[in-house]
């Protein structure tokens, strides 16, 4: 029987397994298939304080799950395929594994939906990426392009005119999904172009381990085209992993969980922090400060047990 059992490795539930760990709690950490979350998707971290020259996204992941090792906390390799939550001690099962839990803090992260393509996942890292504000600065005085029309398309493209030269929005048909105030903002910024009914077929150039441009197909028309840029964001949305609680945990309509009080579900002793209870902030720090909070939540909701 555990104490603590923390779903997700990302920096939410990493630092939730240094809390928790630290007040002897002995947490067991699971770590998922996307282990260490989307930092280690990323490379530079230029804005986690603490760091004035950055830090490499696996590096600080490293040292998070190292420091949350050397107060105890333990790591199992996989991924939570059942929970339930009908009943205390909590029930998981990872693979054949059973494991019984008094409380458990659920970070399994976001992710970011991706075009399904073999170029954008060899160069995701190396000119692809799913978030401006950590990979924007990178394209200083270059052109990029953002896929996607809604929100999170229209805000990753604002923020990206900081920085590039030209910011193309592809979008698959010819009207934005986006809300109208960020509509009206991307129209109004000389930086931003629109290439309507496009979708992108490949990203160039995985040899050389950057992005030289992108192959663009007109939806309406059939027409190929190469583009050239430097950087690729893709902007067509993040889905969090919440599969398993359906049906066990509130969630909001597009699938995130909804805590309250902190970091507490509708569900006493589970608790949920980082990006799968979060589509408005999203950045490291936000994260491994839910972290922070759910392990100490749950550690007031063992002692008000004693
Ligand atoms: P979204 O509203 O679902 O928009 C996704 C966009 O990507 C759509 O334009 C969609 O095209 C396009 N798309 C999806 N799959 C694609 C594919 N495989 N290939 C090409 N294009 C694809 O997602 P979101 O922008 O992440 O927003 C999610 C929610 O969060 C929304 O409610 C949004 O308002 C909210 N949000 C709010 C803010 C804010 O208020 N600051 C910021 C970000 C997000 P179609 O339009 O053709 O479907």
């Amino acid at each position: 029987m555990r104490n603590v059992v923390i779903i997700g490795s990302g920096c939410a539930g990493l630092t939730a397994a240094i809390y928790s760990a630290r007040a002897n709690l002995a947490p067991l950490v699971i770590r998922g298939l996307e282990a260490g979350g989307q930092l280690s998707l990323t490379t530079l971290v230029e804005n986690y304080p603490g760091f004035p020259k950055g830090v490499q996204g696996p590096e600080l992941i490293e040292l998070m799950q190292k420091q949350a090792a050397e107060f105890g906390a333990e790591f199992l390799e996989g991924n939570v395929t059942r929970v339930d939550l009908s009943q205390r001690p909590f029930r998981l099962e990872v693979g054949d594994d059973r494991i019984e839990t008094r409380t458990l803090v659920i970070a399994s992260g976001a992710s970011a939906k991706m075009l399904g393509l073999e170029s954008e996942r060899k160069l995701l890292g190396y000119g692809v990426s799913s978030c401006a504000t950590c990979d924007g600065y990178f394209f200083r005085g270059k052109p990029v392009a953002v896929v996607g029309g809604g929100d999170t398309a229209a805000e990753e493209a604002l923020f990206l005119t900081r920085y590039a030269t030209e910011v193309s929005i592809i979008h698959r048909r010819d009207q934005l999904r986006a809300s109208k105030i960020m509509q009206d903002r991307l129209r109004r910024n000389d930086k931003v172009k629109f290439v309507w009914n496009s979708v992108v077929d490949d990203v160039l150039d995985p040899d050389k381990r950057e992005v030289t441009g992108i192959k663009l197909r007109n939806v309406s028309t059939g027409e190929h085209s190469v583009k050239p840029i430097a950087g690729l964001f893709l902007g067509i949305g993040h889905r969090p992993n919440t599969d398993l609680f359906r049906g066990q945990l509130e969630m909001n309509e597009v699938g995130y969980l909804v805590t309250h009080d902190g970091s507490k579900t509708n569900v006493p002793g589970a608790f949920a922090a980082g990006d799968v209870q979060d589509h408005i902030y999203r950045q490291a720090i936000t994260a491994a400060g839910s972290g922070c909070m759910a392990a100490i939540d749950a550690e007031r909701f063992l002692e008000a047990e004693h």
